[in-house]
């Protein structure tokens, strides 16, 4: 793959014409208009084309490889971090972006308490699972359709966004159309029915790393959604799995800088699985601002004790709350809001 990058004072006109020539030539265009520069991304197989064959073009100023295995999803492609926006939030952007619920959808009255909570303390997206990728088949494995139609009264009567996992190509569209953001989950980072799917929506993805995955595993995963034309894509660092037992996971806290350098996208850190315990998930999530992510995921859930999934690792609501007051803080030191 190559990317055409035009000259600042380029035509539209120029542009369209770029476009028509990676048509002709039997790839897919992808345009990414930044404030300093247009750039046309030429994707496709891994057909050699002459580079000349753009240069000519006028309008155009330089044709460059992107030699890294991960091109849409690079900063080579797009310099600008890209902003995911819905609803009015804007994720990437000065705000820290908070979305925060229980691990699954129980109840409407569980989820009506625990969103009028978190809406309260700042929180924009609400979540909840209503399909759940649980490792035994015998846990619960969440309401289905019954739990998307709790999230959407959730989100009527809050106001508040919502993101919600789906596990299976299938449910794409019918999780779709109910969610403000599809949430593909570290269990099915590499499903790549799943990611095609996803991408052939509109609906941004969230998409967590993988718990055995490289930062470059992760990348190649979000090229998939965007190569299918969705690039509204978030990326989650969850924590990975180590040889240290005294938490479920571990954070990976330098990916956010890494994947910052090496990617547009967004990045939010969810200190809830990382850790698997309720008293570590407030200093991890503090760290995760201080890196430089870009919001997080947090599990709430209004009686811990007895919740369906992830107890161990949910804050109750006002505990939330408190959280929420010590991350504006280092929000603000870091040259961010909340
Ligand atoms: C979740 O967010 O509820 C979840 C299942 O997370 P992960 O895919 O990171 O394990
Ligand atoms: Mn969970």
């Amino acid at each position: 793959m190559m990317i055409v990058v035009m000259k600042s004072d380029a035509t539209i006109k120029q542009v369209s014409a770029v476009i028509k020539k990676v048509e002709e030539l039997g790839f897919v265009p992808h345009l990414s208009q930044g404030e300093e520069r247009t750039t046309i991304g030429v994707v496709g197989n891994e057909r050699r084309v002459d580079p000349q064959v753009f240069m000519v073009l006028p309008g155009v100023e330089d044709v460059l490889p992107i030699l890294k295995p991960f091109k849409l999803a690079s900063r080579d492609f797009k310099k600008e971090s890209t902003v995911v926006a819905l609803n009015g939030i804007r994720i990437g952007a000065k705000e820290i972006v908070v979305m925060a619920g229980p691990c699954a959808v129980e109840s409407e009255e569980q989820m009506l308490t625990v969103a009028e909570a978190v809406k309260k303390a700042g929180a924009k997206i609400l979540r909840g699972g209503a399909f759940k990728p649980r490792t035994s088949p015998y846990s619960f494995q969440g309401l289905g359709k019954a739990g998307l139609e709790i999230l959407k009264t959730a989100r009527e009567h809050t106001g508040l966004a919502i993101v919600t996992e789906v596990i299976s190509p299938r449910d794409v569209d019918l999780v779709a159309s109910y969610t403000d953001i599809l949430q593909i989950g570290a269990r099915n980072m590499q499903n790549f029915a799943l990611l095609e799917a996803a991408g052939k929506t509109t609906t941004p993805v969230f998409l967590k790393r993988g718990m055995m995955s490289t930062v470059e595993e992760l990348l190649m995963s979000a090229e998939y959604i965007l190569s299918n034309g969705n690039g509204k894509v978030i990326l989650c660092e969850r924590g990975i799995r180590s040889f240290e037992k005294y938490t479920r996971n571990t954070l990976d806290i330098s990916a956010v800088p890494v994947i910052k350098k090496l990617c547009h996208l967004p990045v939010i850190v969810d200190p809830s699985h990382a850790t698997g315990q309720a008293d570590l998930v407030g200093p991890v999530a503090k760290s995760a601002v201080a890196a430089g992510a870009d919001g997080l995921m947090i599990e709430v859930h209004p009686d811990p004790e007895h919740a369906m999934s992830d107890g161990a690792q949910s804050l109750r609501p006002a505990e939330f709350a408190e959280l929420m007051t010590e991350l504006r803080q280092i929000a603000h030191a870091v040259g961010r809001s909340l």
